[in-house]
């Protein structure tokens, strides 16, 4: 079975463009979890599980506090962009951004720190990158909860080198308008849905989104009509239409709390949630978090997008993203990673959790 040597996982450089190198399309994950496995096994201090693509890793020295560091194994579809291409400064190839080159921290970090300030739980997991229902960290907050136990945790998605800071939430519902079918010739006979759902425009028109700081963090809240749809046809008078919106909503919100309050916005009118994710507080007062806000010497900001962090936060975990990728090249055909940020990074998760 192909390996990592000791040289490539001891320099995070050579390791992201290794574990690039093996393409591991989500769905396609085995082979790269193999891997990852076999380094993780080949370091003494770590206890390692394994279910489906997904690992855990754990240091287990009694040392009352413990930090969970994550990642993703699988890309998106490669586009002609594997294996990784180096430039100069520049790593280029599909997950050098996300998030391979953030991954090969958290291996880089589990493999070769045996002696941390903190206990450290290291988890590796798959198909993140398509539908929810197959989400490895999904499947085991469901299932092995006690994996994601913490008192705080960083998911190493891009963030070029940025704090981010928890996650907003995002909820999905319909507003449905209904009316009486007529001619248009005759629209005196019939009710128009689609004029009835004007109301529900007004008011997402004139909604006032809220901004709220939480440890420090803006979260900028918004709730759009994201699409409308109904009609019978060009001659009758449509008897019903149904207006989809999105609410991003802060993490000092629940999703009961995002949903009573999209019910009081469209009070009067029929709201079905169809969709939601909760989000995730920035947990910036605990002081493990600080003392990484610290270690990192930039300020935290608020993460506006939905990302697992909110899974470490539905098992009680704080959780802040914090990856050496550019999130704006994700997904691109020409994704790249700047080589000086994955040293950066390296060396500031080593400063933090070292001794
Ligand atoms: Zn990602």
């Amino acid at each position: 079975m192909e390996t990592l040597s000791a040289a490539t996982v001891a320099d995070p450089v050579e390791l992201t463009r290794a574990l690039v190198d093996i393409e591991s399309v989500s769905g396609d994950e085995e082979r790269i979890t193999d891997v990852v496995e076999a380094a993780l096994r080949g370091a003494g201090h770590l206890a390692v599980e394994r279910d489906g693509n997904v690992l855990l890793a754990r240091t287990e020295l009694g040392l009352g506090k413990r930090v969970a560091l994550a990642g993703h194994l699988d890309t998106v579809p490669i586009a002609d962009n594997v294996p990784a291409r180096i430039d100069g400064d520049v790593m280029w190839g599909c997950g050098t951004s996300d998030m391979k080159s953030g991954t090969a921290l958290a291996l880089h970090l589990a493999v070769t720190l045996a002696d941390p300030r903190y206990d450290l739980t290291y988890v590796f997991y798959d198909c993140e990158e398509i539908e929810a229902e197959r989400n490895g960290l999904n499947r085991i907050s469901r299932t092995r909860p006690e994996w994601l136990a913490a008192d705080f945790a960083i998911l190493l998605e891009p963030t070029y080198g940025e704090v981010e800071a928890g996650c907003q939430g995002t909820m999905r519902a319909s507003i449905t308008t209904t009316g009486v079918r007529a001619h248009a010739a005759r629209s005196w006979l019939g009710s128009n849905a689609i004029h009835a759902a004007g109301d529900a425009l007004d008011r997402l028109r004139r909604y006032e989104a809220r901004r709220v700081t939480i440890d420090g963090c803006e979260y900028r809240e918004g709730l759009n009509a994201v699409r409308i749809a109904g009609g019978v046809a060009g001659n009758v008078i449509p008897d019903e239409c149904v207006l989809d919106v999105n609410f991003r909503f802060a993490p000092d919100r629940s999703e009961a709390d995002a949903e009573a309050h999209l019910r009081e916005v469209f009070d009067g009118l029929d709201v079905t949630v169809t969709d939601s994710a909760p989000g995730a507080l920035p947990g910036l007062a605990d002081p493990a978090a600080a003392e990484f806000v610290a270690a990192i010497g930039r300020p935290a900001r608020a993460k506006l997008g939905w990302t697992d962090v909110a899974r470490f936060a539905a098992a009680g975990v704080p959780a802040l993203n914090y990856g050496p990728g550019d999130p704006n090249l994700a997904h691109k055909k020409d994704e790249r990673v700047e080589i000086p940020r994955i040293r950066t990074g390296a060396a500031a998760l080593r400063r933090w959790l070292g001794r």
